[in-house]
């Protein structure tokens, strides 16, 4: 098995692995990216590449009120010179593709960098191998190169940066964590199968808060994963359905359609049969719902809630992942929207989000290995300034 040598491993090659490689480089690290799909971009590949966020910490807070606070204070601090950042380096509309491409060019501008798509990272290497919390040295790579046989290597890092997001393609670890429905979710990116989260397991890490909330979407029914092209997934999202009712075949409903599909997914994928019917303006009885019943309920919510009069915040708790912190492993950095606590159940502006944290991992790599610690510009004077929470709704 060959071996490589390199300042910074960074597994994964989607939004925050890029951004933290291409900052790395530039500060003069020797990098290697192994990402397992054949394109770079991960997960934004399938995005509406909307870069946004919470303008001001209590907005986000507004929105993500269950996410980790530390995280969530420290991202604010960085969004808006990340914004900045963007305007002033991604300069052809906002495509992501035109980002990526940027950060590839960055990369490759010195010979001493490498790239690998279709790599898959195996195991992380330990100074002292099965002890728990050991040094990270490393990793063992596989890259499948099509009509050609697997090629292995020992990647040998002085720091290893994990970004290999979340675990939506795995069945068996949405069931477990997401309960019951969890494991026939339709999912987009199939590629995410909890690498990452096996990995440091393996190495004695705990979980975060959040493990029983997730990011989708509500979508059409019935629909199974494999009826679903990927170009599909955004024109399918039902983004309308916080301006409707939605309501069980019993005719009631059963959660704060307000909230966003976005939450309302995560409500529906554990009921029995994970299908409810949203209600534009008139009710029409199919003689599937309810009927009584759900005229019933429209009336009752007229009366209760007309559009856009009010807020009503969900009260169900959240958060029984697992340990809340484990310690820190030398030589191991994590890094992507699934890192830490940041969203839990709501979530604001993922894109951003990895990043920023793309670009904490390179930050603290550089301390370590005694580089230019990257910068970002200072934020342009017109962002932050808030509007009022109810414009938003
Ligand atoms: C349909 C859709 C629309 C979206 N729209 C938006 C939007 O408009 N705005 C927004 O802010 N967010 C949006 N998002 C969310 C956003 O795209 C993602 O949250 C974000 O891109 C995640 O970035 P990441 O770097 O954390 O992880 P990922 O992009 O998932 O990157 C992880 C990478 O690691 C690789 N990997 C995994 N295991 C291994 C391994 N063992 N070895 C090597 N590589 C491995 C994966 O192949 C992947 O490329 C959308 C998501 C979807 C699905």
């Amino acid at each position: 098995m060959e071996t490589i040598n390199v300042d910074v491993l960074v597994c994964g090659g989607g939004m925050s692995e890029m951004a933290c490689t291409a900052f790395a480089t530039e500060a003069g690290a020797k990098t290697l990216v192994a990402e397992k799909q054949t394109e770079i971009g991960g997960s934004s590949n399938y995005s509406a590449g909307m870069y946004w966020g919470s303008q001001t910490y209590d907005k986000l807070r507004y929105w993500v009120p269950a996410g980790d606070v530390t995280l969530q204070k420290a991202w604010m601090k960085d969004y808006l010179p990340a914004v900045q950042w963007m305007r002033d380096n991604v300069t052809v509309g906002n495509k992501i593709s035109n980002l990526h491409d940027l950060h590839q060019n960055r990369i490759r501008s010195s010979k001493a960098n490498a790239l690998f798509t279709n790599t898959s990272v195996l195991r992380l290497i330990q100074k002292e191998p099965g002890l728990p919390g050991s040094t990270a040295i490393g990793a063992i790579t596989c890259q499948n190169t099509p009509n050609s046989p697997s090629t292995y290597y020992e990647v040998q890092a002085k720091l290893v940066v994990l970004a290999t997001s979340g675990f939506q393609g795995s069945p068996d670890i949405t069931s477990k964590y997401l309960g019951q429905g969890g494991d026939n979710i339709v999912r987009p990116n199939r590629g995410l199968v909890g690498d990452g989260l096996n990995m440091v397991i393996e190495f004695g890490a705990g979980a975060n808060r959040g493990m029983n909330t997730c990011y989708g979407h509500l979508l059409p029914a019935p629909l199974g994963a494999e009826d679903v092209d990927l170009k599909d997934y955004l024109p399918l999202a039902q983004y309308q359905s916080k301006h409707c009712l939605l309501i069980k075949e019993a005719g009631r409903r059963s959660a704060d359609e307000t909230t966003g599909d976005k939450i309302i997914n995560q409500y529906l994928a554990k009921q029995e049969r994970r299908r409810e019917f949203i209600l534009f303006k008139f009710f029409i009885s199919g003689g599937v719902v309810d009927d009584v019943q759900g005229r019933c309920t429209i009336e009752q919510y007229d009366q209760v809630m007309p559009l856009r009069h009010k807020y009503i915040s969900l009260d169900v708790p959240v958060g029984h992942g697992g340990p809340r912190s484990a310690p820190l492993v030398d030589g191991l950095l994590v890094a992507g929207v699934d890192a830490g606590g940041f969203s839990n159940l709501s979530y604001s502006g993922d894109l951003a989000l990895a990043f920023v944290t793309g670009l904490w991992a390179v930050r603290e790599a550089a301390k370590q290995l005694r580089l230019p610690v990257p910068r970002l510009p200072p934020a342009h004077s017109r962002d932050g300034k808030d509007k009022p929470v109810q414009g938003l709704l």
